[in-house]
C-alpha cells in the first residue's frame, strides 16, 4: 500500500508517531504544505519559515536515507488544502495519510476539511499525536474539565508520566523508495526574506543538531538551570525553543533526556532538572489549553472581563516599544535582541510583555502580533499564553496588581548591565548602576532617550484599570 506522512510541524523522523505508523503500512511518501498565504494571515517570522525550510532541506536528506522521497506542494492557504491533498492522493494511488496533530483552530478545521476530501476519495486518514508529551484532553480535572491552573496540572501530567513512561518511537527502518523521487527544495519563499547567514547560525538545522544542542544542555548546564535561567547574560537555557515549536526536537525527547540525567525522576533529584522538567510541563499545558479553548486562537482573553480593559490608542509608544526606544534600558536591549536574534530571553519576553500592556497599557494582542512577527521559536499556544500570563488576562495568569517593575528586574537579573551593555553600545561607557536608568544629562549625551512613560504613574493607571473591571 502507498501510504502518505504529511509534515507539519514534526519536522523529524525520530520519535514521530505519524511516520511510524505509514511506515507500519507500506511505502511511504512525505509531503510538506506550504501555505505562504496562510502564513501570512498568522503573521509568522520571516526567520521561522526560513527555519522551517531548513529543516525540510535537512529532513529530506535524511528520509532520502530510509526511502522516502519527500515531496512539497505549495498553496495559498489552508482553504485550498483538501484539494491539494485529495488531488496528491489520487495522483501518487496513496491509499492511506497520516499526519500529527495540531491545536489551532485553523489548523484543526483544516484537517476537518481534509479528512471529508479524503473520505469521499476512499483514502483514509489517521491523526497521531506528536506534538506533545501526553495527548491535550487526556489531563482533565475531576470534573473532566481541562486544567486552567498550572500547578494541579503539572501535578496531574507527573503522575501519567510516572505511572505510564514515555517510550520513542524509532525512525523507520530503510524501505523500498516509490517509483517518484524527492522534489527539490527551494531556498526561500516569496514574501519570507530570509534572516542574515550570522542568525541563521545561531540556530542550525536539522535533528542531528537539535540532539546535539539538547546533549550539550544536559551535560553543561542543566544542572545550574534553576540559578541561571533567569540571567541574559548567562548561558543558562537551552535554546531549544524553536526545535520545539518546529518538532525538529520532540517533547518526548527533552524530557527523556533530562529524566536520564535525574535518574529517572520528574520533580525530586537535581533542582535545576526538575525545574527545567516543570518549563517543559508550561509548553504542555499551553497546548492543552490551546486545544480546550477555541477563543485562545481567536484573539479572545482567556478572562472574559478582561476584554473591556480600556486599552490605549498609542501608536507612537507601541513603535518605541518595537524599536527598542522606550527610555527603558532593559526593555530596549531586550526588544532590539528581538529583532536581531528572532529570539528572546524568557524573563525578558515577560518584562516587556508586561511593560506593553501595563505600564504602556497597550492592547496585549498588538505585543503578541509583534512577537510572533519575529520569533523563530513563535508558537500560537507558547506565545498566546505567555502573553495572557503577562497581561493578567490568561487561564493562570500573574495577577494584574503585580507589576514588574523593570529598573527592579533590570537590577536584579542584569545586575552588572553585562546584556545592557552587549544590546545598548550607546550606554555601555556608562559605569556602574547608571546604565539601569541614565540620569537625563547622561541620555542626552548618549543620544538614548527619555523614558516614554513615568513607572510609578502608569502603574497606577493600569491598577485602576484593571480594578474598575465588572467581576467575572
Ligand atoms: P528553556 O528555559 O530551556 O526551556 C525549555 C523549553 O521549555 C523551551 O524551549 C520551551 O519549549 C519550553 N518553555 C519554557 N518556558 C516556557 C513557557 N513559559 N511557556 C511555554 N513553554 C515554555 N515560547 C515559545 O516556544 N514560543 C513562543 O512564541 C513564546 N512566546 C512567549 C511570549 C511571552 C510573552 C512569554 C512570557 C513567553 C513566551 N515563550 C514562548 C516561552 C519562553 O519564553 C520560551 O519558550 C523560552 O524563552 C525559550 O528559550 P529556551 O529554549 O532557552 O527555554
Amino acid at each position: 500500500m502507498h501510504t502518505l506522512f504529511w509534515l507539519r510541524t514534526d519536522l523529524r523522523a525520530h520519535d514521530n508517531p505519524a511516520l511510524a505508523a505509514a511506515a507500519r503500512d507500506g511505502t511511504v511518501t512525505a509531503l510538506f504544505l506550504a501555505a505562504p498565504g496562510q502564513w501570512k494571515l498568522h503573521g509568522d517570522a520571516p526567520a521561522k519559515v526560513d527555519f522551517w525550510l531548513r529543516n525540510l532541506h535537512a529532513l529530506s536528506r535524511d528520509l532520502q536515507a530510509l526511502g522516502i522521497p519527500l515531496k512539497l506542494l505549495t498553496v495559498n492557504d489552508w482553504r485550498e488544502a483538501p484539494d491539494a491533498i485529495a488531488r496528491f492522493c489520487a495522483n501518487h494511488g496513496i491509499a492511506r495519510v497520516h499526519a500529527n496533530a495540531e491545536w489551532g483552530l485553523n489548523e484543526r478545521r483544516r484537517d476537518e476539511a481534509v479528512a471529508a476530501a479524503l473520505g469521499e476519495a476512499d483514502v483514509e486518514w489517521t491523526l497521531h499525536q506528536g506534538g506533545t508529551l501526553l495527548p491535550p484532553g487526556s489531563v482533565l480535572t475531576g470534573k473532566g474539565e481541562c486544567y486552567r491552573v498550572y500547578t494541579p496540572y503539572a501535578r496531574a501530567c507527573r503522575e501519567k508520566l510516572r505511572s505510564a513512561p514515555l517510550a520513542a518511537v524509532a525512525a523507520p527502518r530503510p524501505q523500498t523508495p516509490p517509483a517518484w523521487s524527492a522534489d527539490a527544495l527551494p531556498n526561500r519563499f516569496d514574501g519570507f526574506d530570509p534572516p542574515s547567514d550570522a542568525v541563521r547560525a545561531l540556530w542550525p538545522a536539522g535533528e542531528d543538531a537539535a540532539g546535539e544542542r539538547l546533549a550539550g544542555f544536559v551535560d553543561e548546564a542543566i544542572e545550574s538551570y534553576q540559578g541561571d535561567r533567569d540571567f541574559p547574560s548567562r548561558p543558562g537555557t537551552s535554546c531549544l525553543s524553536p526545535y520545539l515549536a518546529a518538532g525538529v526536537l520532540s517533547a518526548g525527547q527533552a524530557l527523556r533526556a533530562a529524566q536520564a540525567a535525574n535518574l529517572g525522576e520528574l520533580d525530586s533529584g537535581k533542582a535545576g532538572i526538575a525545574t527545567w522538567i516543570n518549563e517543559l510541563l508550561w509548553r504542555e499545558f499551553y497546548q492543552h489549553l490551546l486545544a480546550a479553548y477555541p477563543e485562545l486562537s481567536m484573539h479572545r482573553p482567556m478572562k472574559p472581563e478582561t476584554a473591556h480593559v480600556p486599552w490605549r490608542d498609542a501608536p507612537e509608544d507601541l513603535l518605541a516599544w518595537q524599536e527598542g526606544r522606550t527610555g527603558i534600558p532593559i526593555v530596549d536591549a531586550a526588544m532590539r535582541q528581538l529583532l536581531a536574534l528572532g529570539w528572546m530571553h524568557n524573563r525578558l519576553r515577560m518584562v516587556t510583555a508586561m511593560f506593553l500592556s501595563k505600564n504602556l497599557l497597550i492592547d496585549w494582542r498588538l505585543g503578541e502580533a509583534w512577537f510572533m512577527a519575529h520569533l523563530v521559536d513563535g508558537d500560537l499556544a507558547a506565545n498566546n499564553g505567555g502573553w495572557q500570563w503577562s497581561a493578567s488576562t490568561g487561564a493562570d495568569a500573574v495577577p494584574y496588581f503585580r507589576v514588574f517593575n523593570p529598573l527592579s528586574q533590570s537590577r536584579k537579573f542584569d545586575p552588572d548591565g553585562v546584556f545592557l551593555r552587549e544590546w545598548l553600545p550607546e550606554l555601555a561607557h556608562l559605569p556602574g548602576d547608571a546604565i539601569h536608568d541614565p540620569s537625563p544629562m547622561e541620555r542626552a549625551a548618549a543620544g538614548y532617550p527619555a523614558p516614554i512613560v513615568d513607572l510609578a504613574g502608569s502603574r497606577l493607571r493600569a491598577l485602576e484599570a484593571f480594578g474598575n473591571l465588572p467581576r467575572a
